[in-house]
């Protein structure tokens, strides 16, 4: 990875990245390694240049498009969840949006396979990967209803945009023993959920993580 890119030159100053990292560990982030790759990753280059001096404060922040950058809180608890059973070789993203969580995911795990149903949001994100230089990240423009059935199994997914209800191909998708971290619900509201399969069988174990508000999982493709 290129480390000038990541040092973020000129734009934020280390005390400002490491507030957000305190406010992370105070929220209850005890994962060192998430720590450690939010630090690391300039969030300010996965935003336009008008809001780019907000990128470290610890909120969402719009991306166009009615899209949102999520909270570094919920990037840093939903990656620390997925990560709870140990190292991942391969997992999926549904909703690429500005591509941060996809950059964040692909520095802890062997491959990250993402899928984005906004045109221009996927191209401006896998322009960011290039110039970040992350090597181990597929991105396609999709519905993520559906899964990336192409790169299936997978040993984690991890959904950005929030279905009424989970949806099964997702289940399908999922590697023995794999994990999915989803917000479910509608509106303004949402749980977070972790479904986790047992063994390979087509059981679920189910628990509900905390409130969140994220996007509504959309059908189609916007080019
Ligand atoms: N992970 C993103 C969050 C972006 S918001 C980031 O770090 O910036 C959620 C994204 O999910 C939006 O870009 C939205 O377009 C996308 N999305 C919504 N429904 C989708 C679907 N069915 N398939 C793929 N992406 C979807």
């Amino acid at each position: 990875m290129n480390s000038i890119e990541l040092a973020g030159v000129g734009m934020t100053s280390q005390r400002t990245r490491e507030r957000l990292i305190q406010r992370l560990i105070d929220q209850g982030i005890s994962s060192q390694a998430v720590l450690d790759v939010i630090r690391m990753t300039p969030r300010h280059i996965f935003l336009d240049q008008a809001l780019s001096h907000r990128a470290y404060e610890d909120t969402a922040l719009p991306i166009g498009y009615s899209q949102t950058l999520s909270q570094p809180y919920i990037v840093a608890r939903m990656t620390e969840i997925l990560l709870s059973g140990g190292p991942l070789k391969k997992v999926l993203e549904i909703g690429t949006g500005s591509g941060y969580q996809t950059t964040i995911l692909s520095q802890l795990v062997t491959e990250v396979c993402t899928v984005e149903r906004i045109e221009p949001l996927l191209k401006k994100a896998t322009d960011r990967f290039r110039r970040l230089g992350l090597k181990n990240i597929s991105a396609e423009l999709s519905d993520g209803s559906f899964g990336w059935d192409k790169h299936a199994p997978y040993d984690g997914i991890i959904t950005t945009a929030a279905p009424q209800t989970v949806p099964e191909e997702l289940l399908r998708q999922m590697a023995p023993n794999g994990i999915l971290v989803i917000p479910v619900g509608n509106g303004q509201s949402q749980d977070l959920r972790v479904l986790k399969r047992v063994g390979d069988s087509s059981e679920f174990d189910e628990e509900i993580v905390e409130k969140v508000k994220f996007v509504p999982l959309l059908g189609g493709l916007s080019r």
